[in-house]
């Protein structure tokens, strides 16, 4: 049995795990609300990543990442898996962006990626795909760091975290050091955020020519997406259940796969 115990840390706090992987979200609203309160909020590429390194630091002591040195069988595999799957991504890609890809032993299906390089796929999501297919949710999601997607939606949270914060504490020249109720904030922020259409068919595209990159058949990205639509579908008649709320958020699904499969034929 995996872990469910931080599915709900992971909808509270982990946002950008519960919605940022291959849906469709939006980020326009809060960055326009934080940005009215914080005009003057700027900050450094180099900041950027320390906050990052910081978060994800975090992120994985709140959550089972998986270790290839575990004692739990299952675990092991998992994260035995993964690195296996992970060694296909080419060793000057994983140098250029700093790639770390770890898995979470968590039942949610879903996967993000960082602005620091920091990869995480849930076990769960593992479960339903093949390996390549696992590999194009990871260059999907490398996608949107390249493009700069996990980049702008991390700042955007910094800026609500900061609007939050009487002392508007985040940024400036200090050394960066977040506090729970700061890391609790950007992690809310990061739950609301949403990468537009474009966005997700652009990390599609990257995502596609990726796994050409490694090697491997690019029809899996379609195939991949396949996959959550079909769990979309599955889930579809229950409004309230968990993948139904996961997905509700991507209709744009089959256009997406469409897409795709124009570009293979
Ligand atoms: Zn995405």
């Amino acid at each position: 049995m995996k872990k469910i115990l931080l599915t709900f840390v992971f909808i509270g706090l982990c946002g950008i795990a519960a919605n940022a992987q291959l849906g469709k979200i939006k980020l326009d609203k809060a960055v326009d609300a934080a940005s009215k309160g914080v005009k003057s909020f700027t900050i450094s590429d180099a900041e950027i990543i320390a906050y990052t390194n910081e978060y994800m630091q975090w992120m994985d002591e709140h959550n089972p990442l998986c270790k290839t040195t575990d004692t739990d069988k299952g675990i092991k595999a998992v994260a035995d898996r993964l690195a296996k799957i992970a060694s296909a991504i080419p060793a000057d890609l994983v140098k250029e962006l700093h790639l770390n890809v770890l898995a979470y032993y968590v039942v949610d299906v879903n996967a993000f990626a960082c602005a620091n390089g920091d990869v995480r796929v849930f076990a769960a999501l593992m479960d339903l795909m093949t390996d390549d297919q696992i590999l194009a949710v990871i260059g999907h999601e490398i996608g949107h760091v390249v493009s700069k997607d996990s980049k702008d939606a991390f700042v955007a949270a910094l800026r609500i975290s900061a609007l939050k914060d009487a002392a508007g504490a985040i940024g400036g020249n200090t050394a960066t050091a977040l506090t729970d109720s700061q890391l609790g904030d950007l992690a809310e922020a990061l739950g609301n955020a949403q990468f537009s259409q474009k966005q997700e068919s652009a990390a599609d595209a990257y995502g596609y020519e990726f796994l050409k990159r490694c090697g491997k058949d690019p029809v899996n990205m379609a195939t991949s997406l396949g996959v959550l639509l079909s769990l979309q579908e599955e889930a579809g008649a229950a409004e309230n259940s968990k993948f139904n709320k996961l997905f509700s958020s991507h209709p744009d699904l089959k256009k997406r796969i469409d897409a795709l499969n124009k570009k293979s034929k």
